[in-house]
This record gives structure tokens, sequence and C-alpha cells, in this order.
């Protein structure tokens, strides 16, 4: 369901001030408004052993096994615990191999801040609050998000806020918890751990690591996932004469030490189960690791109440060869050097409404340029340049705002997709108990997908 991003809404008086007041708060002086200064190349420092290759590691496999998916390619390559790409990178920034929405702007984090407390409130303000991240890089949305919170603290006031990193990069995690608690978390001694590390930011909120999401506790949920999709395993499949085939990668014949791409001659389990019966495409893409997520955080919104929010390079069933590498922010051949390079893929939204089959309603996918528009970028955005008259500050907004909605920039190459329980946007129930979802007052408009009114 896409709400006409035309229609102009009001939110409640309550979300306006709540907006407003955030607003009020002028750039935040160590978040860079421009690009965040790249943090020191801390996972490679100090190594002492080569670097195992990543491209023996795939060449003996292939030789032991046959060629392999791409999903499995991309797997190892971006996540294999020792040679991995995101577990032996810090990738991120201008030093790095790409650049995220929330390292360009703090504005990014705040605005999903508000929406965030907009949700909770909709919810009628649950007791707990778990803001859970999937993929959070450096850590900075989540400090931007939390820098909201404490804006706001009489609003939260009364509940308890727990902050909960799902992150494949023991490495990364060292990097967030110095952004998130200045270094004083502590990593568990024990492999077992669901809770690989630990710690408190300075105002005394929690925050928890996680491999993966089947770890994190239950409990109400707001779910975060920028750029995170999209470095999930892909499954890629061309039509042919015989039906559809996957495509796999094997050792190029002629250059033993190359990859390539040949398709299956015959049917996989993946070309068997993934496509769907009314596909047109003759080529598509599949990131079935991204449809379990969805349907896990789906069944967790209907069992514990919350929201998700996900953005992302993408698009809604229409686009059909979109795996890339990036490196030194330049695209790189996903085959060539494999380990040294992010591999990335649009997300098809329409698989994963598909994947989520109705369990939870969905918003979106509307474009990023929309999506903070909605929120009130515009409005942020003049409360700083009316603050700001240091020069060189005033140009990095502004630029900064231009990469972020420029439609030839991050624009409309990044959508946002929104996962909630079906009540919120049901019309108001009269009182039934002392149920979670009976509690708002009435069905406000979800931020972001409907424009706001600033009165
Ligand atoms: N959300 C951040 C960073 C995006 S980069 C931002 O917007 O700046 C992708 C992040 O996801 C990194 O932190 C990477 O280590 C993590 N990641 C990638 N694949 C993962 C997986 N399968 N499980 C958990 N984390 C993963």
């Amino acid at each position: 369901m896409i709400i006409n991003s035309r229609m102009r809404a009001c939110f409640g008086v309550k979300t306006q001030q709540l907006i407003s007041r955030v607003f009020r708060h002028p750039v935040h002086p160590s978040a860079a408004v421009g690009w965040r200064l790249a943090q020191s190349r801390l996972l490679s420092a100090g190594e002492s052993k080569p670097r195992p290759s990543m491209l023996k590691h795939l060449t003996f496999k292939i030789k032991a096994t046959g060629p392999i998916t791409v999903a499995e390619y991309m797997r190892e390559v971006l996540t294999n615990p020792v040679t991995g790409y995101y577990v032996r990178n810090n990738m991120l920034g201008p030093d790095g191999d790409f650049i995220t929405s929330p390292e360009i702007s703090q504005i990014f984090g705040e605005l999903l801040g508000v929406w965030i407390l907009s949700e909770w409130m909709a919810a009628g303000r649950p007791k707990h609050l778990q803001l859970v991240e999937l993929g959070p890089g450096k850590g900075s949305l989540a400090s931007d998000i939390l820098r909201v919170f404490n804006q706001l603290k009489s609003v939260l006031d009364g509940c308890s806020v727990s902050l909960h990193l799902v992150e494949v990069s023991p490495g990364l995690s060292g990097v967030q918890a110095q952004t998130l608690t200045g270094g004083s978390s502590v990593e568990s001694s024990s492999e077992d751990d669901p809770v690989f590390r630990r710690g408190e930011t300075s105002a005394g909120l929690p925050v928890f690591w996680y491999r993966c999401l089947e770890d994190v506790p239950a409990g109400f949920s707001i779910f975060i996932a920028n750029e995170f999709f999209d470095a999930l395993p892909i499954h890629t499949f061309q039509r042919t004469p015989k039906g559809w085939r996957e495509v796999l990668v094997d050792i190029d014949p002629e250059k033993q030490n190359r990859l390539r791409f040949v398709v299956s001659p015959s049917p996989t389990p993946a070309s068997s189960a993934l496509i769907q019966p009314e596909e047109r495409r003759s080529h598509v893409e599949v990131c079935a690791d991204g449809g379990v997520l969805v349907q896990q955080i789906s069944r967790r919104i209907v069992e514990d109440g919350g929201a998700a929010l996900i953005a992302d390079y993408g698009h809604d069933g229409t686009k059909t060869d979109t795996f890339r590498g990036f490196k030194g922010h330049r695209q790189h051949d996903v085959l060539s050097s494999p380990g040294s390079a992010d591999l990335t893929a649009d997300v098809d939204f329409s698989f994963l409404r598909t994947m989520i089959g109705g369990g939870v309603a969905c918003l979106g996918p509307v474009t990023q340029n929309m999506f903070l528009k909605n929120m009130g970028i515009d409005t942020r955005m003049e409360v700083l340049l009316r603050n700001c008259s240091h020069g060189p500050t005033r140009m990095q907004l502004i630029r900064s705002y231009d990469m972020l909605m420029n439609p030839e920039k991050m624009g409309e190459r990044f959508l946002f997709f929104s996962l909630l329980h079906h009540s919120r946007l049901a019309e108001p129930k009269k009182s039934e108990g002392m149920k979670l979802e009976d509690k708002s007052p009435a069905p406000l408009p979800v931020g972001g997908f409907t424009e706001i009114s600033f009165s």
C-alpha cells in the first residue's frame, strides 16, 4: 500500500512539537555535517599474518565441489569469518569504498530518530523500546538517533530504551562501540554467548551486539536497516529456451586464477524454488536471505508490536542486473580480486513484499527525496543555515543536502520501505481492554510516507 505523497496530512500536535524541538538544535559539534572524518583503518592495523587469499579459497572450493551460486560467492566474499570483506575492512567514508547517508549528514539520523519516536508514540508509548539496527557500520546512524532521544528525554520519560545491534564484523563492532560507548564496552569471553559485546552509552543506555537477528530478545522493537539488505547474498537467474537456469561462478578454463560466470545446464534447487510464477523479466536477482529476514521481522512485529524502516538502493520488481562491486568509490568488477571490494545488489522491494505476505502492513517504497522531504528536511536545513554564519560549513551543509536529495545522486536511487503492525493503519477501535495496539488515540499518518504539515 503506497500512501499518496501529495496528500497533505497533519501529524498529531504532539508529533509536530516533537519535531520542532529537535529542529531547534544546531549542528552537532562532533557529528560532521559533511562527510564524517574517516576513522583510521583500525581493522587492518597491526596485522602480522599475511592476509589469506579469498581467490585461493574460492578456487579450492570450486575445484572440490564444482561451480558455486552467486549467493554463495557473495556470502563468502563479504562475510567469511576469516577473509570476508566486511570482517576485514573498515570500508565506510571518504577513505573507504563507499559512503552512506548517515555518514554524509547528521540530519539523516535525526529525521530517522523522529520517525522512531513518532511510531513509538503511535503505538501507545510502550514501557520498553528496543531500537534494533541491522548492519550499523560505524555506529553513526544509531549515535544521531540517540542524540535525538536525549534531546527529547522528557517525551521518553518512563520508557526504558535499549540499543541492539546486529553486526557480522567483530572489527566494525569495535568501531561502533567507540562511537556509541566511548570504548567502554566489553567483549564476551564465550563464543556461545549470543551477545558478543555489550556496553553503555554516556547517557546510561544499554547497548548489545549480536551476530544475527534471532539472538535479539523479544519485545516491542523498532528495526532500522540502512544499506544492509543490499549486502545480503543474491541468487541470479537467466531465462533460457529450456526454462529458468541459475547463474553460477566457475574458474575460467583459460586462466586458472580468474573466475567467470556460467549458466547452470540444469535446474538448481534455487531456480526451482525462487522464481515467481508470474515473473516477466528475462534476468532476475533474488535475495532469499532478505526474504527470510523480513519474515522474521514481520513475525516479531505481529507478536511484540513495533515497526521496521528499511532504506536502500532498490526497485519495485523492475530491474534485472544490478550486481556490482565498489572499491575506492568506483565501480569494480565483481569477480576480480574478491574480498578487496564491496559487493552489492539493488533490493527488490516487490520480492520482500511477497515474502511478507500480508502478515504486517507495508508502506512504500518511496524515494529518499520524498521520505526526507516529508519528514521535514527542508525545515531542518533552514534552521541549520539560519544559525550558521561560517561560509565553508554552510557550503558543506548545502553539498550534503544535495547529495542526499538530488534525484541524480541519492534522492531517487534510494528507497524507503516500512513494515507496520496492521493496527497502526486501522481505524481507531472502541476500547477493547489494554492491548498495546488499542491505546493509540487515532491512526496518525506514518511519517515520511505522507507529507507532514509544519504549522
Ligand atoms: N548502516 C550503516 C552501514 C552500512 S554497510 C550505514 O548506513 O552507514 C553494511 C553493514 O552491514 C556493515 O556494518 C556490515 O558489517 C554489516 N553486515 C553486512 N552483512 C551482514 C550480515 N550478513 N549480518 C550482519 N551484518 C552484516
